[in-house]
């Protein structure tokens, strides 16, 4: 079976290593460096955190998180089953730590009382903690007296994955990069049996036949700004709680800490803002002033392709499958998403 996916993100790299395991004579053909990217799943925080998420997005899509959060896993060790050279990636699965600062704590206990309703039956796996119950967890957060731990949930290196995802297709699959998609892709659907359109926020503006839904697609701008640091010995991704917006920081490899907001997206493709990079900054320091002195090696702006509805879609038209809308949890859907696809294309 020749398949042809256009895009190399997430979604188009889990979708090619997958196909690749089924058989399939695999195309990717990306529009920007393949070894290089530069899209939202290089930018992103890569946290796949879906009873987190569960107040800020539907069920299905918790549903999504929970079911790729246990293929995961799998997912990396076939990656050393497909290239023997792998060098293992990164995912930890400590949990979550939710917090709130001085006088905010009414934050925190209505954030704890909206995730008890929004996933009633994965109430066990949110603890709230005392005093040295927080500092036994979290050593660092000693100036706090309660917190929430949300048990399992997990932080990936995403630049490990896209290294290694790179390294085993250029093994296994024929990658073409700078490619330039001409009209909405008919003329593949005539060459390859199946064209597996990954293209995120490439679609918004030019889709294929496929992508039919009567949802509109659209980008939203998500921000993330990643600071170096070896004073503060962070294990776990940590979501403050606030009356403004929700910030999260997540601790990666070579003391790397990866900040970002569940709830400033904009529609706009500005850079990062003055603004957004304040909110951000003062929430870490005032987390702990180890990060003062941090180095600030980069602050960037992505763009994430989202559906009215806020859900993911897998559209298909004849030989042609459209999968979009992951907008600010594809981490946490696209290997969900990908099983999906499986029993389509097997
Ligand atoms: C700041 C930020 C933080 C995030 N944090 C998280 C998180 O913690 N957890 C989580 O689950 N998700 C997170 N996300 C979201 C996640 O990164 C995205 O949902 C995911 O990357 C979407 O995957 P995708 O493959 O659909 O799109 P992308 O990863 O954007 O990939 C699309 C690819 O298609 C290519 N393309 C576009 N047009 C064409 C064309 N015409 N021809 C060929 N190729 C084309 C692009 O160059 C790109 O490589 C975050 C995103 C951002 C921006």
């Amino acid at each position: 079976m020749k398949t042809a996916i256009i895009g190399a993100g997430l979604l188009g790299r889990l979708a090619a290593l997958r196909l690749i395991q089924l058989g399939h004579k695999v195309t990717l053909l990306e529009a920007h460096s393949f070894d290089h990217p530069h899209n939202a799943a290089a930018i992103s925080a890569a946290l796949i955190a879906p009873l987190s998420e569960s107040v800020h997005t539907c069920p299905e899509v918790v549903k999504l998180g929970l079911t790729s959060q246990s293929l995961w896993p799998d997912i990396l060790t076939s990656l050393s089953d497909i290239d023997p050279q792998h060098q293992s990636v990164s995912y930890e699965t400590r949990g979550t730590v939710v917090l709130s600062f001085t006088g905010e704590q009414d934050c925190l206990l209505a954030h704890r009382d909206a995730l008890y309703r929004a996933v009633p039956e994965h109430r066990d796996s949110i603890r709230m903690l005392y005093n040295d119950e927080v500092t036994e967890l979290e050593p660092e957060l000693m100036r706090f007296e309660t917190a929430l731990h949300i048990h399992n949930e997990g932080n990936l290196c995403n630049a490990e994955f896209l290294a290694a995802s790179s390294r085993a297709l250029r093994r296994h699959a024929s990658i073409i990069d700078h490619w330039a998609m001409k009209g909405d892709g008919s003329e593949l659907s005539k060459e390859y049996n199946w064209v597996i359109d990954c293209r995120g926020p490439g679609a918004v503006q030019n889709p294929t036949h496929a992508n039919d839904s009567d949802q509109r697609l659209f980008s939203v701008r998500g921000e993330a700004i990643r600071i170096r640091t070896d004073a503060v010995p962070l294990t776990r991704p940590i979501r403050i709680i606030q009356k403004r917006c929700t910030i999260f920081i997540a601790p990666k490899k070579n003391n790397i800490f990866v900040i970002g907001a569940t709830d400033l997206d904009k529609s706009d493709s500005h850079a990062v803002t003055v603004r957004s990079s304040l909110d951000l900054l003062a929430a870490v320091y005032a987390l702990h002033p180890g990060f003062a002195d941090a180095e600030i090696v980069e602050a960037i702006a992505g763009q994430r392709a989202t559906y009215e509805h806020r859900k993911p879609e897998i559209l298909v038209n004849e030989n042609i499958i459209s999968i979009n809308g992951l907008s600010r949890q594809g981490w946490m859907t696209a290997p969900a998403l990908v099983e999906k696809l499986t029993p389509i294309l097997a």
